[in-house]
């Protein structure tokens, strides 16, 4: 037997020898509670590179669609909240193209690791962190923005055998490798999909659809807005779309718990009911490059080029991985409070 590669392999592994195989959500939500405690893997130096690493403009635009709709809300004071923000880049971006319109929010961040925390307060020191969305501020309109964090929320799989069954994650010495576990009824899985064949696999993200359900009832009542920035998919559909990532290159999800990143697309479809179903009003979901053209990335960039004539190739090179790479993989879902106008880019 190879000895295990990580203490959290090495804990994982007795979980599942001990105790029987593992659900692969609880799997994916203690390998990325671990990766994401234990490092920033964003940017060139890491693992993967989000939209607002890559320029500027990103947190830029974002920030000018949540000061679009505060204006014509009747300017509200608003706290502006931001789940997940990695290094925290997007936030001072938004926050400097909000400032020139004159709002200039308390800011909230919804972060659990706290090497983030920590990058997060070099850039905005006085931003209030949350464990979770359940403590954010009660009494005043939230605008929240989430780019990739809806995709690192833990998933649960079934796959399909003679019935549907929970995929589980089992180990093999120290390798863990997915497995079928007990059948669960046929009520659990959505009706379109239990004729899938045999092999078929479907998957549920329950924190992102309570995550989304809890945020959006508080913007039904409270007044504000959301924006969800993240690859996905109108579900409920059959496929699988768990992955890891590591030095930019795909890898085995079930390899290396905690030492890589664990995505899966996200279900804009269910997403955008649990927020109706809170009382909210859903809008999209949208490419990522109808949203950014329509906030005026092509006037961004130029003005960005006309002031730094030396940079002008690498934002007109940037512009393009946000709008043609990314911007079609990427799509973005909104949620305003019933009553709050139209958002820009969705209306
Ligand atoms: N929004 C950033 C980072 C995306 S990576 C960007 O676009 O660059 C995902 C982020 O979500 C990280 O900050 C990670 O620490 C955070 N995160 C992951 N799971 C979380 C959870 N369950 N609760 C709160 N934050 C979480």
């Amino acid at each position: 037997m190879t000895p295990p590669p990580s203490p959290l392999a090495d804990r994982l592994a007795r979980a599942i020898t001990l105790a029987g195989p593992m659900s692969v959500a609880q799997f994916m939500a203690a390998a990325n509670a671990h990766y994401y405690a234990t490092r920033d893997p964003l940017g060139a130096g890491g693992d993967f590179t989000t939209a607002p690493e890559i320029s500027q403009m990103f947190g830029e635009l974002t920030g000018a669609w949540c000061t679009d709709l505060w204006d014509r809300a009747g300017r509200p004071a608003i706290a502006w909240v931001e789940l997940g923000p990695g290094r925290g880049t997007l936030a001072p971006d938004a926050a400097r193209a909000m400032a020139k319109a004159g709002l200039t929010p308390p800011m909230h961040f919804v972060e659990t690791s706290p090497v983030l925390r920590a990058a997060q307060a070099q850039r905005i020191p006085d931003a209030t962190w949350h464990d979770s969305v359940d403590t954010l501020p009660a009494d005043r309109p939230l605008i929240v923005v989430a780019n990739e964090f809806f995709d690192a929320l833990p998933i649960r799989q079934l796959v399909k055998r003679d019935r549907w069954h929970e995929r589980l994650v089992a180990c093999q010495d120290t390798l863990f490798l997915p497995v079928a576990g007990k059948p669960v009824p046929d009520a659990v899985i959505p009706e379109p999909l239990r004729v899938a064949p045999p092999g078929a696999i479907i998957e549920a993200c329950p924190d992102a659809v309570a995550t989304m359900h809890a945020l959006a009832g508080r913007i039904a009542t409270q007044g504000g807005a959301l924006l969800a920035i993240d690859y996905g998919y109108d579900g409920p559909l059959v496929g699988e779309t768990l992955q890891a990532v590591r030095d930019h290159a795909p890898a085995n999800p079930f390899d290396a718990p905690g030492e890589q990143d664990l995505t899966a697309h996200v279900d804009f479809t269910t997403l955008a009911a649990a927020a109706q179903a809170a009382g909210a009003v859903a809008w999209g979901p949208i490419n990522q490059r109808e949203l950014l053209g329509a906030l005026g990335i092509d006037q961004r960039t130029a003005a960005l080029a006309r002031a730094a004539p030396d940079r002008a190739d690498a934002l007109i090179a940037d512009r393009a991985r946000l709008m043609d790479d990314m911007g079609t993989l990427f799509r973005a879902l909104a949620v305003t409070a019933p009553g709050w106008p139209a958002p820009a880019a969705f209306a």
